[in-house]
């Protein structure tokens, strides 16, 4: 029996599964791809304050810095930031992803690649799909947004269409302004969701589209629309993909007796932009270190893991009510060109307090 099993093994799972081997107890990784896509399954966008969470440049990882965010709500109109103290990063995600398996496997965890969990029989038994058993005293659902392990112990784990976040992103070559991210509010590419570009360096970029689901929209069509668009027409699609992400209230309690949910397994996301990177890294690796201490008899309960993350699901929580009260198109459009409006007078008129003070708080409401 090992002490801790992941089940999933991308940030979360990942982070999760490090903490809980660097403290000495024995972790299984169960992951069912044989490695990490790439490019990944991301826009790859974070706040330079998540470098907290995962050091970019003590681990070599290349990122690019944004320096200029351009918005538009439902209209050409720009709302345009400048970045300086607080930027936003585009990272290559695929490198991260890679170097927490080969972090993971150096601390000792036995990583098991391109094996899926097929079952669970709580409390210990995860059946995989090879019929297979692992037993572990403590399970780590990292699954992201299908929550494997909370499905099969019965738990609520459905969401309802508006409660999903549709995406498709292409990866495009062309001549890009690398230091100007822009995005695009609802109508007419993303209804009630949004259109990004995030240029990776000069010549690449990950163009997509997110849009809560049950839409009868064709995704692919506006995302050609949108790309021809934000690149003047003169662009090569490499790569696309289709993904989810949970745009639904984080899970309250975040651990049922030996069973812990961490990232967007238990719906750590942001769900007003979908993000969810941050949350996935802090709660994988607190998670991680509470299952090792608990293990070792440090702890008497998982309680730690919930103290530590109970004022970020209270920020979550205050996301998805304001999401909720945005529903509305008139409203929706009519808040978001206010914020935005007035975000981008205010950055003209004190640049130095917005980019050393207000933007801090924006990513950090965004996180
Ligand atoms: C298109 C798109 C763009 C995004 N862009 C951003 C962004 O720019 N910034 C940001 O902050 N967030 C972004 N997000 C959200 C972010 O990607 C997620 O919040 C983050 O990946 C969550 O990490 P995770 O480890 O919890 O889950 P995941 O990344 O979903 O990982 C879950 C892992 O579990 C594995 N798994 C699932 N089921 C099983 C099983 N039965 N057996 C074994 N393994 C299993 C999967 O293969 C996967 O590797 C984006 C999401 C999408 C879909």
């Amino acid at each position: 029996m090992f002490d801790v099993v992941v089940i999933g093994g991308n940030l979360a799972g990942a982070s999760a599964a490090i903490k809980a081997a660097e403290r000495g107890v024995s972790v299984a990784l169960i992951e069912r791809h044989k490695k990490p896509f790439f490019p990944a399954h991301c826009g790859e966008a974070m706040p330079n304050t998540w470098t907290e969470f995962i050091d970019l440049d003590g681990i070599g990882c290349p990122k690019n810095e944004i320096k200029r965010i351009i918005l538009n709500v439902s209209s050409p109109k720009e709302y345009s930031l400048k970045l300086k103290k607080y930027k936003a990063l585009i990272f290559d995600r695929n490198f991260v992803e890679n170097y927490l398996l080969k972090e993971a496997k150096k601390k000792g965890v036995e990583l098991k690649l391109g094996i899926r969990m097929s079952g669970f029989n709580a409390p210990n038994d995860v059946i995989l799909h090879n019929d297979k058993t692992i037993k572990g005293k403590i399970i780590i659902d990292a699954s992201g947004i299908s929550c494997q392990v909370g499905k099969h112990i019965g738990m609520d784990t459905k969401l309802l269409n508006k409660q999903i976040g549709v995406c498709i992103q292409s990866r495009v070559q062309g001549d890009f302004d690398n230091e100007t991210l822009k995005i695009w509010f609802h109508k007419p590419y993303a209804p009630f969701g949004y259109a990004w570009f995030f240029p990776v360096d000069d010549k690449t970029a990950n163009i997509g589209i997110g849009i809560p689901g049950g839409q009868k929209v064709d995704l692919s069509d506006l995302l050609k629309n949108y790309i021809k668009d934000v690149t003047g027409g003169n662009f090569k699609v490499t790569h696309n993909f289709r993904a989810c992400v949970p745009l639904a209230p984080p899970m309250s309690r975040l651990y049922k007796d030996n069973i812990m949910f961490v990232g967007d397994a238990a719906r750590l996301v942001n769900s007003e932009w979908g993000c969810g990177i941050g949350n996935a890294l802090f709660s994988g690796s607190s998670a991680g270190i509470t299952a090792a201490r608990f293990i070792q008899g440090e702890i008497s309960s998982l309680e730690p893991y919930q103290e530590s993350m109970n004022s970020r699901i209270k920020i979550l929580q205050r996301g998805y009510r304001h999401r909720e009260k945005n529903e509305n198109e008139k409203k929706y459009v009519k808040t978001y060109r206010r914020n935005y409006s007035l975000i981008s007078s205010l950055n003209k008129i004190f640049p130095s307090f917005l980019q050393n003070y207000i933007s801090k708080i924006v990513l950090n409401r965004i996180g």
